[in-house]
């Protein structure tokens, strides 16, 4: 007897549509982590943690996000870059193929944003900044559920890492930020060259 494997649906935008188009190639990614290092030096005006991060899809920007919630001491960690940027993608009608975005992130992905963007079918994740504390992208998805085990967002790092790790040095050389002050990533990110 053959046992019928089930699959899990999470998201009507899951599965490719007829006009499916696939998200942008790696040629693309320097442009538009550009505009993903523009909301993180926004970001970064204000006195928030520099992190950008924009959906990009059918070769165009539609939906920005950058950090919110760090300024002001509050321990904020719902208003990551990526899921502001998300909850402006939910509200679009008609809704995009989520297969077919790209979100370009400046800093690597933490688990609740790497969670939140597989969670959505998003076709790709490009990230500038490796976050050797906190990134999320670097978990072995094979032995996690199907959900995530079977997902099929691909991860390109260190697009024009230099430019984003330029800000986080800013960021962390401030005595004025506080936000993961003395933590290992403030350390690991101002040892780098
Ligand atoms: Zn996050």
């Amino acid at each position: 007897m053959t046992k019928k494997t089930e699959r899990f649906s999470p998201s009507p935008f899951r599965f490719p549509t007829s006009d499916f188009r696939p998200p942008p190639s790696e040629p693309d990614d320097d442009r538009f982590m550009g505009e993903a290092l523009i909301e993180a030096r926004k970001a970064f005006a204000r006195g928030e943690f520099p992190v950008g991060c924009v959906l990009v899809c059918s070769n165009r920007v539609i939906a920005h996000g950058r950090r919110k919630g760090t300024a002001d001491g509050g321990g904020n960690e719902l208003d990551h870059a990526e899921m502001v940027a998300l909850r402006r993608l939910v509200k679009m009608k008609p809704a995009p193929e989520a297969a077919a975005v790209t979100a370009y992130c400046t800093m690597e992905p933490c688990l609740m944003c790497f969670s939140a963007l597989m969670l959505h079918g998003i076709g790709a994740i490009v990230y500038a900044y490796e976050d050797a504390m906190g990134g999320g992208t670097v978990c072995p998805r094979e032995r996690l559920n199907p959900l995530y085990r079977d997902s099929r967002t691909v991860i390109r790092g260190g697009i024009r890492r230099a430019e984003s790790l330029s800000l986080f040095k800013a960021f962390f050389a401030d005595p004025t930020n506080h936000y993961w002050r003395a933590s290992h990533l403030a350390e690991y990110t101002l040892n780098q060259r």
